[in-house]
């Protein structure tokens, strides 16, 4: 008898930790799973080889103080602006390598938002380096500028050259107003400035959302806050859920109202601005006010150099909701649930112990 209830102990022994043990086993791949959904934003963002096979592909490149950002949706590749002329030979060449890792011959979309040298100085080498097919800007010239037989001519000596390019190349060129664009495998909206009264260049810039693959992805160029008045008044009770936003005017307090942010939910931003620039963007208040509207993360291309973001492949949208920024949290949530499941007593099931005179063991 003795022999039995030893037997009958044993074996209850061996099942309640054997099911510890499962649910241990289980949880920790939960968790390690989670964890890796949860840094693989961090890891494609560093690497690109791992962007190359992904249908919707973000970049911001690093150009100093200035603006370039790509994105790559199917085998269609949008440029928006062309960084300073200072990294225009880097910027072809980091262009180059992405677009025939994805088999992307040409640049079938560029935006030129306004006629500033660190986002159209490094134009020319990029219509010099590559085939364009589209190129698009404002219909509003800024002030240096007037129709002339239907040709824009400038007064602004540093983007004649530019225009020359512009014109030399062998593409459509597009003065554009608001519209909507179908290009296949995405939607390219331009809303576009429309007072002509605009004193500041940076004014004329196109706010453009891509629409792709389920996500949206907005550019902002140097947009300021006039700029996103007239795009909330146009939006009007509509809402966005942007997935990533590119900040305008490199971080600048003047753009990124609240009122705006709020109306586009971005999910992720990306700010372009050079290291040690003189106006120490991004700003504080621009970066407060992202957090504040639910941005989960923010990158910087002067901390980081050139961003490349995965839309598609890691599904980031739902790992990130899941993102703890303190490890430390993160390994105590661990362990305490480690304890809970191995503290857990299982109840006692009379069934083993029947026949031993419904005493339990
Ligand atoms: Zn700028």
């Amino acid at each position: 008898m003795n022999e039995y209830i030893w037997k009958i102990k044993h074996f209850r022994w061996k099942h309640e930790y054997s099911v510890k043990i499962v649910l241990f086993i289980l949880f920790s791949a939960l968790y390690f799973l989670l964890y890796i959904n949860m840094t693989s934003i961090s890891l494609n963002f560093h690497n690109f080889n791992s962007l190359f096979e992904d249908d919707l592909q973000f970049y911001s490149f690093y150009v100093g103080q200035g603006e370039s950002s790509l994105v790559i949706s199917g085998d269609t590749a949008i440029l928006y602006d062309t960084g300073t002329k200072e990294y225009a030979e880097n910027l072809c060449d980091e262009l180059d390598a992405i677009l025939r890792a994805n088999g992307i011959s040409e640049i079938d979309h560029l935006i030129l938002s306004h006629p500033h040298t660190d986002h159209t100085g490094g134009a020319e080498k990029v219509l010099s380096r590559f085939k364009v097919q589209n190129i698009y800007r404002s219909k509003v010239l800024s002030p240096f500028e007037e129709y002339v037989d239907g040709y824009a001519v400038t007064s602004d000596l540093d983007y004649i050259d530019v225009i020359d390019a512009i014109y030399e190349e062998n593409a459509n060129i597009f003065f554009i107003e608001p519209c909507v664009v179908d290009i296949g495998d995405a939607i390219i909206q331009f809303w576009t400035p429309q007072d002509v009264t605009y004193s500041d260049e940076n004014e004329l810039s196109p706010i453009v959302t891509i629409e792709a693959f389920g996500k949206t992805i907005m550019l902002t160029g140097d947009a300021t806050g006039d700029t996103e008045m007239e795009f909330l008044e146009v939006l009007g009770e509509d809402e966005l859920s942007v997935d990533i936003l590119k900040v305008s005017h490199h971080g600048s307090d003047t753009a990124s109202s609240s009122a705006f942010l709020e109306k586009i939910h971005p999910f992720l931003a990306v700010i372009s601005a050079g290291i040690d620039n003189t106006y120490n963007f991004p700003a504080e208040e621009v970066v407060d006010r992202l957090y504040e509207a639910g941005v989960n993360e923010i990158f910087v291309t002067k901390n980081e150099g050139t961003i490349g973001l995965s839309l598609l492949s890691s599904s980031y949208r739902e790992a990130n909701c899941f993102i703890f920024h303190d490890d430390a949290l993160m390994l105590t949530l661990y362990f305490l649930i480690f304890f809970m499941i191995m503290a857990v007593k299982f109840p006692r099931k009379k069934r083993y112990c029947l026949n031993y005179k419904n005493k339990l063991c």
